[in-house]
């Protein structure tokens, strides 16, 4: 049987392109194997933000060329305004819009495949990612993104219900909507849809799965869906990574962000006190230019007044073909670095703040993979908590209500107290 290894960087665009790459795979009798094993064909999903995603990307083709006899890099990182035009090694390309036609490409390699069959050891089914829209018209001062994915398109409506009925039927219990610029899904399309407009469609046609909303940006923020996640609470995730990057107004406008803290904060507030059960994660972008010891203060002292259950922090480093990039006070290298480790200190606290908040409650919660001891399971709940629980292996793949007990490991020990949840609507 043929083998493949998929390593995705990058964002949430990526991970839903490379799942599309990976069901295309297994659909032809390939067997997924984890990467770094030696493999038959090893796909390498880049990611251009940065300069150091480049160079992640650069290095992980290289890894992948010593580990698999056939090595494709797709993403960001090969397109027109890329930063990987040079790939080390005998690297096949394939651009982020042709991932159907992943199969003829190594075909016509000699890379074997398509005749085995399907097998069943493929990662846990639960959890599917629906890509909704591409590309971005914002020009964030620091991002490649509009550069290399071009202009904001957002699929329509009824292709999106029929791919969410096929993940449906495929077994998932959870879709990801995710996108580029999730938040202005619509725009484009005859009557200006919203994506609260197309959580109804999807509430409608589909039945036994919820809906998460990826990761989302506070600009064009569309307030509707925090009346659908209230209204519809075992259907429609209450969890929202609403992307900060920062919280000092000056650098907000050098990011071309267009909002202020005290907008983001509003809306978080709003979010949080409408929704019940609510979770909130964000990004934070450290020694973004110009970032004083001052702005970094105020970062961290307005990160503290709200509850993240996680912060996922990076550390800027200038990306070629940005205006960022050219702005002259770049931040040295060693603060940001400082400074980045003292941000992902400061939201492991306030997570582990909120995890204690839920101690007790109870949560349905996704059963997605074996836990590395034997007999417990790890799963994640509605409002986006890490939960751990023992349990029968039928558990996999189920939503089940679950008592939310301590904190091991940054993750919470869980209780069975119920049978499979029935989803409502
Ligand atoms: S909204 Fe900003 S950060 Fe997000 S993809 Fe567009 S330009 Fe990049």
């Amino acid at each position: 049987m043929p083998t493949f290894s998929i390593q995705t960087l990058g964002c949430r665009a990526n991970q839903a392109d490379s799942e599309q790459l990976r069901q295309i795979l297994l659909g032809a009798g390939f067997l997924e194997v984890p990467f770094g094993s030696p493999a038959d064909c090893a796909i390498v999903n880049t990611c251009t933000v940065t300069g150091e995603a480049d160079r992640k990307s650069r290095q992980t083709l290289r890894r992948a060329s010593r580990q698999a006899g056939t090595v494709v890099a797709t993403g960001c990182g090969i397109t027109r305004r890329g930063g990987l035009q040079a790939l080390p090694g005998a690297v096949l390309k394939l651009a982020p819009e042709s991932r159907e036609q992943v199969l003829e490409l190594l075909g016509a390699s000699g890379c074997p495949g398509g005749t085995a069959l399907r097998h069943g050891l493929q990662a846990a089914r639960s959890r599917a990612l629906l890509k909704v829209q591409e590309g971005c018209d914002h020009f964030c001062s620091y991002c490649i993104v509009p550069y290399v994915r071009g202009r904001s398109r957002s699929t329509p409506a009824q292709a999106l219900v029929e791919g969410a009925r096929r993940l449906e039927e495929a077994g998932h219990r959870e879709i990801v909507l995710t996108g580029i610029h999730l938040a202005v899904w619509g725009r484009d399309l005859p009557g200006r849809p919203d994506l609260a407009d197309l959580l109804d469609r999807l509430l409608e046609r589909t039945r036994q799965v919820r809906f998460r909303l990826s990761s989302i940006e506070p600009m064009s923020f569309p307030h509707r869906i925090l009346e659908r996640m209230a209204r519809f609470p075992d259907r429609v995730c209450p969890h929202l990574h609403l992307a900060l990057q920062h919280a000092s107004d000056a650098l907000l406008k050098r990011m071309r962000r267009d909002y202020t803290w005290a907008e983001y904060d509003l809306l978080a507030r709003d979010f949080l006190g409408s929704v019940p059960g609510a979770c909130l994660t964000t990004d934070v972008l450290v020694g973004f230019p110009g970032e004083t010891q001052a702005d970094f203060e105020v970062l961290t002292d307005r990160l503290r007044t709200l509850p993240f259950l996680h912060l996922h922090v990076f550390a800027y480093s200038p990306r070629k073909g940005t205006a960022a990039a050219l702005y002259p006070d770049q931040v040295p290298e060693i603060i940001r670095k400082t400074r980045s480790e003292q941000v992902i200190r400061l939201g492991e606290r306030l997570a582990r703040a909120v995890r204690h908040r839920f101690r007790g409650r109870v949560r349905p919660v996704l059963v997605e993979r074996a836990a590395d001891r034997a007999g417990e399971w790890l799963g994640t709940a509605d409002n986006f908590l890490s939960v751990r629980l023992p349990g029968p292996p039928a558990l996999l793949g189920r939503i089940v209500p679950v008592r939310l007990g301590r904190e091991e490991d940054g993750l919470l020990r869980g209780l069975l107290v119920g049978e499979e949840f029935a989803l409502g609507r």
